[in-house]
């Protein structure tokens, strides 16, 4: 067949070292040749944003983070910003740390440099999100796009398990759906495979060692990798599913992919076979639902979205929604009734069918 595609790359820069934060930061900062910091951390990631940036010139730390950036959060974070006139952002924590530094930096263009401590990858896109009365608008803005990423698995060590797991399958979700997400290509396919085969490696290995650096280092190398493979083919369903969930039901994040990964696999799977044949070989199995199943169970991985406050009676609005969102393109047909299944499947936490 013949192979034509077009594909845009993201211009940042990636220091991966781990317990390198600090002189990594420090070289970064220099670059930029900032002089008025703004840190945003929250606070259960204040000690580490105390490590990374002892020695900085930071004006201001800023701690008010709630998850999906609500309007009003991002309003007070853009005010200090501006009060303290400051000329970097360095977001220290996890997708919604770098959610709100992305929310400063789309209105006042400061840049951002990123230092994530979850495997969440939004520090690799130039995708924001904001919330306003329960509903979540996304967008992509070059603006938001961290220049630098630096990452260090010694920073990951204090995320707990549980946490780090559902973390951890947040990022295996960005590479499968980029497989039959509406820009999927061959290089962002390329880069998915080699993250589902990281974080089939990595993930078991934080579980049996969660204070290890082995482990964590080949997740958080997966995880950079699953988020630029997504920020490059967009949404596929899996997103488009658990966008709609988390924003219905108000759901936490990683766990809502966690559980809803399986269910889309296997949903897609038959009928796109070359990406399920891409799939198998990266998690090493004959075949890619096995594969994640096999991983799902070294982990106890997250099983029901009834687990996490799911109302049973919410499926039926829903998947009206999924359906409406859902990408043309996607490769099996996306109907109500079959959509109804999957969720009753993904909330009761059975086998995905
Ligand atoms: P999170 O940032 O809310 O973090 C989860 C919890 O873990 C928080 O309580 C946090 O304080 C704590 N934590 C983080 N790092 C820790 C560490 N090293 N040690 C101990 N505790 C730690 O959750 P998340 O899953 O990382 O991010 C979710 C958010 O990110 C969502 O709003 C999601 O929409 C967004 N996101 C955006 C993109 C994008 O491209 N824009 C991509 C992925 C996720």
């Amino acid at each position: 067949m013949t192979m034509r595609f077009d594909h845009d790359s993201l211009a940042q820069r990636v220091r991966f070292a781990s317990g390198g934060a600090r002189s990594n930061l420090a070289a970064e900062v220099d670059l930029l040749g900032s002089q008025r910091i703004m840190v945003v951390a929250s606070s259960a990631e204040k000690e580490l944003a105390e490590q990374v940036t002892a020695g900085l010139p930071v004006a201001v730390v800023h701690d008010e983070v709630v998850m999906h950036v609500p309007t009003d959060v991002a309003d007070r974070a853009r005010s200090v910003a501006e009060f303290h006139d400051v000329d970097l952002l360095v977001s220290v924590g996890g997708g919604s740390t770098t959610g709100l530094a992305k929310a400063v930096a789309l209105t006042t263009g400061v840049p951002i440099v990123a230092v994530p401590t979850t495997y969440a990858g939004s520090e690799a896109t130039n995708v924001w999100g904001l919330t306003e009365a329960s509903k979540k608008t996304t967008g992509v803005d070059a603006r938001v796009l961290p220049r630098a990423v630096i990452y260090d698995a010694a920073l990951m060590v204090s995320l707990p398990v549980d946490l780090s797991i559902a973390s951890g399958l947040n990022a295996l979700a960005h590479c499968v759906d980029s497989l039959w997400a509406p820009r999927a290509d061959p290089i962002n396919a390329a880069l998915a495979a080699e993250g589902i085969r990281a974080l089939n490696l990595g993930l078991p290995a934080v579980v049996d060692d969660p204070t290890g650096l082995d482990g964590r280092e080949h997740s958080l190398y997966g995880a950079y990798l699953s988020a630029v493979a997504f920020a490059s083919a967009g949404s596929g369903l899996h997103h488009k599913i658990c966008h709609v969930l988390g924003g219905m039901f108000d759901l936490p994040h990683a766990q809502t992919h966690a559980v809803v990964l399986p269910h889309v696999l296997a949903f897609n799977a038959p009928s796109a076979p070359e990406a399920a044949v891409r799939i198998a070989a990266a998690f090493g199995s004959d075949d890619a639902v096995s594969g994640l199943a096999m991983l799902r169970s070294k982990l106890s991985a997250p099983r029901a979205l009834r687990d996490y406050g799911m109302p049973e009676d919410g499926i039926e609005a829903a998947a009206a929604a999924i359906v409406a969102a859902a990408p043309a393109s996607n490769p099996t047909a996306v109907t109500q009734d079959n959509i109804v299944t999957l969720l009753q499947a993904a909330w009761e936490g059975a086998e995905p069918r």
